[in-house]
């Protein structure tokens, strides 16, 4: 991270001493009410699954208001996760916000925000039972919001030769089969994921990202409560646990289970659904 042809100026140890500020401190934002969104989820119930099968991605329709769990079954396994305004393909997660409200990685009362100009959560974690993993000591945790996801692009730039199940080609063609467009249109509304379960940081020493095998387990899981009416896609990548390789059929994979569940009528009361970000867009002019 230091360049060779940099030369330190005289006050270069008095210029990384300044301590860091938070850009985001905690508290700026009003918290989601869990205790609502969980005691609607006690009486809720379940109107449907979809089993995303190993190297391949699958859509799911979460309404506003209702859960939707992602499971570990059968073995380790990370996912890569989409969401998307099901009325509105253009307002999708937006990865790099996230990341910079809530960090790295997010577990149980944090967000998944939208991109601008609507910039509004589109899903709370309100469970998440890889909490107790914290952050390891090589700073590696769980549910990253730093990497992209695998993808044919890079994989062909680096190893010169084609894979077609990266994550990004599975949501590709999990987001084409179910709105029936097709596949190069669909493509450009893939996006910078939730890495689900994975086990991820970056290096101390050169800031370099890693992946570690993923502590997930089977019965392990993650769950949200959608904020807006939701379309999502799931990939189960081709790493596997990611503990050695992505981009290949090498890794040993596994399924993953998204599961939906509807509240009981009445259990919101008082919950309305966050309308986009009142900003004017005037931009100054
Ligand atoms: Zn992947």
């Amino acid at each position: 991270m230091t360049s060779e042809l940099s030369v330190a100026p005289s006050d270069a140890a008095a210029r990384r001493a300044v301590e860091p500020v938070i850009v985001y401190p905690n508290g700026t934002l009003a918290p989601p009410d869990l205790g609502l969104y969980r005691s609607a989820r006690a009486g809720a119930c379940k109107t449907g699954e979809v089993l995303v099968q190993p190297r391949e991605g699958g859509c799911f329709h979460v309404p506003a208001g209702g859960f939707f769990r992602i499971s570990s079954v059968e073995g380790p396994q990370v996912g890569d996760l989409n969401l998307w305004n099901a009325h509105n393909l253009d307002e999708r997660f937006y990865s790099g916000k996230t990341r910079a409200i809530h960090g790295t990685h997010i577990t149980t009362g944090e967000r998944m925000w939208s991109n601008l100009p609507y910039l509004r959560p589109m899903a709370t974690i309100i469970e998440d039972s890889l909490g107790w993993y914290g952050m390891d000591e090589f700073g590696g945790s769980i549910h990253d919001v730093i990497g992209t996801r695998c993808d044919p692009y890079t994989h062909h730039l680096l190893a010169g030769d084609d894979y077609h199940h990266c994550c990004h080609s599975n949501l590709s063609r999990a987001l084409a089969d179910e709105t029936g467009r097709p596949l190069k249109e669909v493509e450009m509304q893939v996006h910078d994921v939730l890495n689900v379960f994975m086990c991820t940081g970056f290096t101390r020493d050169t800031g370099q990202y890693f992946m570690k095998a993923s502590p997930v387990r089977p019965g392990d899981h993650i769950e949200f409560f959608a904020e807006i009416d939701l379309l999502g896609a799931l990939s189960a990548c081709p790493g596997g646990d990611c503990s050695s390789s992505h981009s290949s059929d090498a890794a040993a994979c596994y399924p993953l289970l998204v599961e939906i569940f509807a509240p009981a009528d009445g259990a919101l009361d008082g919950w309305q659904s966050p309308p986009p970000s009142g900003y004017d867009r005037s931009h100054g002019r």
